[in-house]
């Protein structure tokens, strides 16, 4: 990438780059509204990238350069692929700097589209939960303007909608590098308009205008922030119409589907509605196992399942926080130079993970986690055939649920859709005595029992 492009970069990516920072780094969050949020994105010279820091933070400007400096250069530099130094100033030095405006001349192309280079099809796992809207994010990558249009892709916060959206910008530039694409969030889309109203400067707009009429293929990320504010809004109304009817393609993202958009106007809602809305739900149990196995990819060593199992168990509405966590864990061991396994990951996750969190614990979650555990659904366990492969769960439920709650046996019974209660009885003298001799099985219950109620 050249300067500019890193420049557009940056300022195009500035959210995710703080959201980056916050997840590797695992920062608090009182720590990153206090101090990252408010951190605004000047520009890079000679390798440097200047990020300013708001009058009102001024005091702090030691500690944030002594704490967050090098988070940000690793950010930016694995984000970039470019060797990138942070500098911190404060707010009233940038202003006073004579600032020269340079003109930009938007050429959009393969360099400058804004794309975070491991956001790829080949790094997104697909499972149940996303299996809809990847499949329509693939045709619309290889029918740009053709498939789908718009493509509008929601869900809920850290399941895949960035991701997603970058894979097909990524896919298209592969096939054909020519391509204009251009990825943008719409705070950015946001500011660019908000900035050009202000300078009073009518060929900015144009500039602005132009810039995106000229895409082939326009990405725009979290589209729930510019529903209600009028002049950007409009804007992207027209881009919209202009790019629609000249076949290019638009992909949209947002945290709801349209006809919940409280606020979106009539015309929006039947435009967003022309093409195809996708939605994205939270991970399913293998899908969140699936996830932690393709990051553990390149981790080099062999990890016991248990851990991922440990992790997809306790976390599960977020894939953000999957990562995180998975990151967390690594870090760990490489600084306490600890393999990772069940030894350690307790005392690594325990600030994610809560250990005191009391959960109530029923015969229907043990069936529930026992069914996960083996592979089963919780209606096998319950089920009359009495293959090997549901004997074991089924006993191991009967024991645990003697062993972790306080209902009677008749309960336990009912609970496993067992007739009388004397099976229950058999079973829990069964695992009872295999467990004084079968290690294995020892181990396995262990595991189960963290799951169940990790302490
Ligand atoms: P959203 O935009 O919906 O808030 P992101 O696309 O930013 O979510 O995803 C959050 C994190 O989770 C990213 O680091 C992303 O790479 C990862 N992620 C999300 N979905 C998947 C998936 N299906 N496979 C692999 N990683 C995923
Ligand atoms: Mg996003």
């Amino acid at each position: 990438m050249e300067t500019d492009n890193i420049n557009l970069f940056i300022e195009n990516n500035w959210e995710n780059i703080k959201e980056n920072v916050r997840n590797e780094y695992d920062i608090a969050d009182i720590s990153f509204d206090t101090w990252i949020r408010p951190l605004k994105f000047k520009s890079v010279e000679n390798d440097t990238a200047s990020i300013i820091i708001p009058s009102d933070r001024a005091q702090a400007i030691n500690y944030i350069t002594k704490k967050y400096k090098t988070y940000f250069v690793v950010t930016i530099t694995e984000m970039t692929d470019h060797n990138i130094d942070v500098n911190f100033i404060l707010e009233d030095d940038a202003n006073n700097e004579d600032v020269i405006i340079k003109e930009k001349i938007y050429n959009i192309n393969s360099e400058n589209a804004n794309l975070i280079s491991k956001y790829r099809f080949d790094t997104f796992v697909v499972g149940n939960n996303n299996k809809f809207a990847h499949s329509a994010a693939l045709a619309v990558a290889e029918s740009p303007g053709e498939a789908y249009n718009p493509l509008y892709l929601y869900g809920g916060s850290g399941l895949g909608k960035t991701h997603l959206m970058h894979s097909i910008g990524h896919f298209i530039l592969d096939q054909d590098p020519n391509k204009k694409v251009l990825y943008v969030t719409s705070e950015n889309f946001t500011n660019e308009v908000i900035n050009a109203i202000r300078s009073g400067n009518s060929s900015k707009m144009n500039e602005i205008r132009e810039k995106y009429r000229s895409v082939d293929v326009l990405l725009i990320d979290d589209v729930q922030y510019i529903i209600g504010k009028d002049a950007t809004q409009q804007e992207f109304f027209n881009t919209f119409n202009e790019l629609h009817s000249a076949g290019k393609q638009i992909i949209i993202s947002s945290d709801k589907p349209p006809q919940d958009m409280e606020t979106l106007e009539e015309r929006f809602r039947t435009r967003f509605q022309w093409g195809l809305t996708a939605d994205i739900q939270a991970p399913d149990y293998e899908t969140r196992m699936a996830i932690l196995k393709k990051y553990s990819e390149n981790y080099g060593k062999e990890i016991d399942n248990a851990v991922f199992e440990y992790i997809a168990e306790n976390i599960t509405s977020n894939i953000r926080e999957l990562e995180g966590a998975y990151n967390k864990l690594v870090a760990y061991s490489r600084l306490n130079k600890i393999d990772i396994s069940m030894d350690i990951v307790e005392e690594a996750l325990k600030d994610i993970i809560n250990p005191n969190q009391i959960r109530e614990i029923t015969p229907e979650n043990i069936i529930n986690v026992v069914a996960e555990h083996f592979n089963l659904t919780s209606d096998d366990i319950r089920s009359k055939r009495k293959t090997a492969d549901l004997v074991l769960p089924r006993q191991i439920c009967m024991y645990l649920c003697k062993e972790l709650t306080q209902e009677p046996l008749q309960e336990i019974a009912k609970a496993l859709n067992k007739k009388d209660h004397t099976t229950i009885i058999y079973g829990i003298n069964k695992i009872s005595e295999s467990v004084k001799v079968d290690k294995n099985l020892l181990n396995k219950i262990e595991v189960i029992k963290k799951k169940i109620s990790p302490s």
